[in-house]
């Protein structure tokens, strides 16, 4: 195809399209000394000018813990077009091949079309092999461009193509871009020469011709700051003109696209070759390079005594591929930079990744997409990282993600004020957040340090010494505790064989209190809402239901608070909602017997930043709260089943954790210890035996401990 373009359009019978660089060096060697010595020069100092430009990597921290890196990878392979055919533009191919060399591009290709022998010009050979092109092929025009970008079986495809060209390349360049990368789009060559009184007539005269020789449809334009200047070039202009070679040529461009301008005011003049953004400005004014500061459009400025497009256009190591038609305004000529694509890279710390998350999540929800406010949260949960976890605490329950964007935040935001003053009694600011939350009223809530300071509370405001206190066996270890602290005497009574609440022997004897975890720690099973239903009914006392776990569970009881008033329910912000270290618990039940818990306590147990972090907790919070659990019972689910397998056992759970047993608990905790896992080790539980507890923790840790329990029970 391409040979047979080069037929009908050059007119010419290409044997092979790729040149090989025998040909290059052997180019090289027959051209005269002079114009290689020039040749070499010009390379020279492209290569000196772009090298000065080369982009470095920039590391920039916006704010702490954000690090966001910008670095320059060099374009793999580029194509350069050099225009050629009945001339030959060896510059061209210096100007988009030297930079794509200094900027460490892999793979320099060059296309450069048939001259009249049917291969390229011998100085574009030599061009090329100075250069050090790495392939070079004789196609020219749209044809090129199209082999370039596409690639064919001869023409490797290129990540970017630069180089000016005809119409016809230009039209490819543009039909193509999109689907390769492209420098600007090459238009008709312009120039402004901006002269005063400093400036002969010839000298302007003769930027104006080396413009119009171009193309008949180039722009030269003369811009004058005094009137004689202006007579003198229009005077010697028309012999000027007949003398040069392209006379045709130069003479269609200046009566179509050519003017001498006069003006007074050299800030009219500076207005008007911004306004225009010619690709190249000439000023051949006296202080030139302080207009040149003002002039801020122009793709190219050419100062100096004796100023000359024609320096920059072969020999200074300026780029002379500019932007034309006055695409200037916004655009740049080729450089090194076009020889780079840049990545960022974006490093987000452990400790800012919170903070991050957070805002990140606002501006995600008000733009309507909740994935990315999710994805933002769940990157910001911090999952431990398998490979490199040394130590992981799996006998608390607690959370092993950092807490919600939303607690980070609000404690982040605590004034000084509220740490110098008392927080209010019983973290009274947030009694209304938790009730919007359960759907009570703020009377019916109670905070505390803990849901242990209120369980410890409810023992003494609901029992006199000497009381019994019964609870399911096993149980929360701290209630046996609590009880004997409170001079009480606790009853327990096992779970039955199914593990469930016993209920006629929780209320044998008629209890003080009756204690039931549900989900129960360590069991996981839940009470049956029958069974505690029995249990209201029937006891005399105070029936305490301590709800730890209950976001992890599929149902939950705090709505009987409602139907009866002994009913009081224990519930914490250590587990689900992450924060332990905080102590933070609250109590839901009927204002009664708030009132009466809160008589027998201290005030200020609840400290202000615990507050503050239970109201973001069940408010920004809370997705990310739903977010974590959702994910728990699925590495849950993962667990258990996988347990089973194994043929390891583990009693079903509602909770954040998973009883295994039938093992020698101090061995295996100890093979688990030795992994980096710490777990609860049970002896004797009654009715279970030995056992150990694990927290469901990420699925890399589960799978760790999974393989050591395996291994250890075998
Ligand atoms: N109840 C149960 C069942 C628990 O397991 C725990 C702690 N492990 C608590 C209450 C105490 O929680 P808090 O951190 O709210 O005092």
């Amino acid at each position: 195809m391409l040979i047979e373009l080069a037929k009908n359009l050059d007119r010419i019978s290409l044997g092979q399209l790729e040149v090989p660089r025998r040909k290059w060096r052997q180019a090289l060697e027959t051209i005269p000394a002079g114009l290689r010595g020039a040749l070499e020069r010009s390379a020279r100092n492209i290569a000196a000018a772009h090298s000065a430009s080369l982009p470095r990597t920039i590391i920039c921290e916006p704010e702490p813990g954000i690090v966001v890196t910008r670095r320059p990878d060099p374009l793999k392979r580029v194509g350069v077009y050099a225009p050629g055919g009945r001339a030959a533009y060896p510059s061209s191919v210096l100007m988009g091949a030297v930079p794509a060399r200094v900027a460490g591009v892999a793979e320099v290709v060059l296309c450069v079309p048939p001259g009249s022998d049917g291969g390229p010009a011998a100085v574009s050979l030599a061009a090329a092999e100075i250069a050090d092109v790495d392939r070079l092929f004789t196609i020219g025009g749209a044809g090129a461009i199209a082999a370039m970008a596409y690639g064919t079986e001869t023409v490797p495809r290129v990540d970017k193509i630069v180089g000016p060209g005809n119409a016809y390349v230009t039209e490819a360049k543009r039909q193509l871009t999109g689907t390769v990368a492209m420098d600007a789009l090459a238009g008709p060559s312009e120039v402004v020469v901006l002269a005063d009184r400093s400036a002969t007539a010839e000298s302007v005269i003769a930027e104006l011709l080396a413009q119009a020789e171009h193309d008949p449809a180039a722009m030269a334009i003369a811009l004058v700051l005094d009137e004689d200047l202006s007579k003198a070039v229009i005077d010697q202009l028309p012999d000027a003109i007949a003398r040069e070679q392209r006379s045709g040529i130069i003479a269609r461009a200046l009566s179509t696209r050519g003017g001498i301008l006069v003006t007074e005011s050299m800030d009219e003049a500076i207005e008007f070759v911004n306004s225009i953004a010619p690709e190249h400005l000439v000023l051949a004014v006296s202080e030139a390079r302080d207009i040149a500061a003002r002039m801020t459009t122009a793709g190219t400025i050419c100062t100096g005594a004796g100023c000359s497009v024609a320096f920059g256009d072969y020999l200074t190591g300026a780029n002379h591929i500019l932007p034309t038609g006055g695409s200037a305004r916004g655009g740049s000529g080729v450089s090194v930079l076009d020889f780079f694509r840049w990545t960022t890279i974006q490093d987000v710390s452990i400790d800012a990744r919170g903070s991050v998350a957070a805002d990140v999540s606002i501006l995600a929800n008000a733009e309507g997409l909740p994935a990315h406010a999710r994805a933002a949260l769940v990157a910001a949960s911090g999952d431990v990282d398998q490979t490199t976890f040394s130590s992981v605490r799996l006998d608390e329950n607690t959370m092993l993600s950092s807490p919600s964007p939303g607690v980070q935040q609000a404690l982040a935001a605590i004034k000084p004020s509220t740490i110098t003053s008392y927080p209010s009694v019983r973290g009274r600011g947030a009694r209304d957040a938790i009730a919007a939350y359960i759907g009570v009223e703020p009377e019916w809530i109670t905070l505390g340090c803990g849901s242990d300071e209120i369980l410890d509370a409810a023992f003494r405001a609901f029992a006199k010494p000497g009381d019994t206190i019964a609870h399911a066996d096993p149980t929360f270890g701290m209630v046996p505790i609590f009880a004997r602290a409170n001079h009480l005497e606790p009853v327990a009574v096992p779970l039955t064989q199914d593990f469930e609440a016993d209920c006629d022997g929780l209320l044998t004897n008629g209890p003080a209190i009756i204690y039931l975890c549900s989900p129960n720690n360590p069991t996981g099973g839940v009470v049956r809402r029958d069974s505690l239903e029995r249990i209201l009914r029937d006891a005399p006392g105070l029936v305490i239901l301590d709800e730890a776990y209950v976001e992890f569970a599929g149902s939950h009881n705090v709505d009987l608070v409602r139907k009866w008033d002994r009913l009081l329910v224990l519930r914490t912000f250590s587990k689900a909602f992450g924060l332990a270290g905080l102590r933070v618990g609250y109590a839901v039940g009927a204002p009664g017997l708030i009132a009466h818990l809160d008589d027998v306590r201290p005030p200020y147990t609840v400290n202000a930043f615990a507050e503050s972090a239970a109201i973001a907790a069940v408010g920004p919070g809370l997705p990310w709260m739903r977010e974590r659990v959702g994910e728990t019972l699925h590495v849950r689910s993962r667990l258990l089943a996988a347990l089973a397998d194994a043929g390891i056992s583990v009693l079903p759970s509602e909770a954040n954790f998973a009883l295994i047993t039938d093992i020698d608990s101090t061995a295996v905790a100890a093979a688990l210890e030795r992994s980096g896992i710490r777990v609860r080790v049970f002896h004797g539980l009654t009715g279970i035996g030995d056992a150990i507890r694990l927290t469901i923790g990420p699925w890399p840790v589960m799978d760790r401990a999974i393989t050591i329990l395996r291994r250890a029970t075998q």
